[in-house]
């Protein structure tokens, strides 16, 4: 048994109502948290324990991030470079990044399309400990229309008519999906498309929701424009991600469907990240042009209440603005909701909607002061293992 002694902690369940408590103690037993509470208390029923000084240090649970790539490959130099891999080392560069996302202190990850089904090995490379990284929560594939958003590389499926798509879906559960991801309009990142472009009908759209839902897997869609989000949401969808151009009625429509919304504020404000990358201007232009409104559609989709959970889409580990794309993102969802709702958008609300184990990204419910603490991660635990202590390699 583990105790990690010398910290700061406000369990909701243990401590409830009151301020962040110090000198709290974390009984850990295999891969399970089994008690929280003032250090003296736990300390006196534990029994013989390894004891982990933290030092004074908040801990809060492992961060969630909703919408990740670890196989990412945008237009441009940078994209082309992943692209180009073959099978083993594409699957090596996602390990990198799996470990890297880890150290970030982000425990479990949802993929919303990865290449050529390297996730499902990855994840159980993880699974089985030959590798390091967070907890996989994979779509396999995403589906896409012909030609549709994204169909220029091995992490989309391309399906047509009902048939095609229903096809779709019970190939990438047969793979292990854990979800299903549609792109159900255009994007940022296709030529050829608008951000307005919608690409299913609805029966096809249908056909994936029932499908994935008679199995028992949630659907998320990337989308943009709100009338194809309001016909989504009314057919069942579970997310939507982006959400670009969401309107109030839409929104509300969401909120009283609980349809959550990952709107991966990063990509329309990552010029840096586009620069580094090669990207294209075209992309560069309609990526960020599509800020404000996109801005908009968060701020939106908040006041009606619907659910807001973080995600990226940027590689959860890179480098960007002083810190890693995961903190980035939860840094600007804060600053318009605030600390707490931010954590809460980047564990519980994560875990609730993946339907993990009801244990995980429960330690700690403490309102932080300041999101940006999370810039000073040093010390990561996963499944009872300390997977890092101080700087990165
Ligand atoms: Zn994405």
């Amino acid at each position: 048994m583990i105790l990690l002694a010398n910290c700061t902690v406000s369990d909701a369940r243990v401590l409830e109502g009151l301020a962040p408590r110090k000198d709290a103690g974390i009984l850990i037993a295999g891969d399970r948290i089994t008690a929280v509470g003032p250090y003296a208390e736990v300390v006196r029923e534990a029994g013989p324990v390894t004891e982990i000084d933290l030092g004074g240090a908040h801990v809060t649970p492992g961060l969630a991030n909703m919408h990740t790539h670890f196989s990412l490959s945008l237009p441009g130099s940078g994209g082309n470079t992943v692209k180009d891999l073959g099978p083993h080392d594409l699957a090596l560069y996602m390990a990198d990044g799996a470990r890297r996302t880890l150290e970030c202190g982000v425990t479990t990850v949802r993929c919303v399309a990865e290449k050529d089904h390297a996730d499902f090995a990855l994840r159980r490379a993880i699974n089985a400990g030959r590798t390091p990284g967070p907890r996989i929560h994979t779509a396999g594939q995403a589906l896409v229309c012909t030609g549709g958003h994204g169909h220029e590389s091995g992490d989309t499926l391309e399906c047509d008519g009902p048939v095609g798509f229903r096809n779709g879906v019970r190939s990438q559960i047969k793979a292990g999906a854990d979800l299903i991801k549609v792109m159900i309009s255009g994007g940022l990142a296709g030529e050829h498309e608008g951000i307005a472009t919608p690409q299913l009908f609805p029966d096809e759209l249908a056909a994936v929701i029932e499908t994935a839902h008679a199995w028992g897997r949630k659907v998320t869609a990337h989308a943009g424009p709100a009338d194809i989000i309001a016909t989504a949401v009314e057919l069942g969808l579970d997310c939507v991600e982006h959400g670009y151009q969401l309107t109030p009625e839409v929104a509300a429509r969401m909120a009283e469907r609980g349809t959550a919304l990952v709107p991966t504020l990063l990509v329309t404000r990552c010029k840096e990240f586009f620069d580094e990358l090669g990207v294209p201007e075209w992309m560069q232009c309609r990526s960020l042009g599509a800020g404000p409104r996109h801005l908009e559609s968060f701020e939106i989709a908040l006041a009606a209440g619907v659910e807001v959970l973080l995600g990226s889409d940027m590689p959860p580990f890179w480098g960007f603005e002083g810190t890693n794309a995961t903190v980035r993102e939860l840094e600007y969802m804060a600053e318009r909701i605030g600390p707490a709702r931010a954590l809460h958008a980047g564990t519980r609300g994560p875990i609730r909607w993946l339907g993990a184990d009801a244990n995980l990204g429960t330690i700690d419910d403490d309102p932080l002061g300041d999101t940006s603490a999370f810039r000073g991660i040093r010390w990561v635990m996963k499944g009872g293992q300390v997977v890092r202590d101080g700087d990165t390699r």
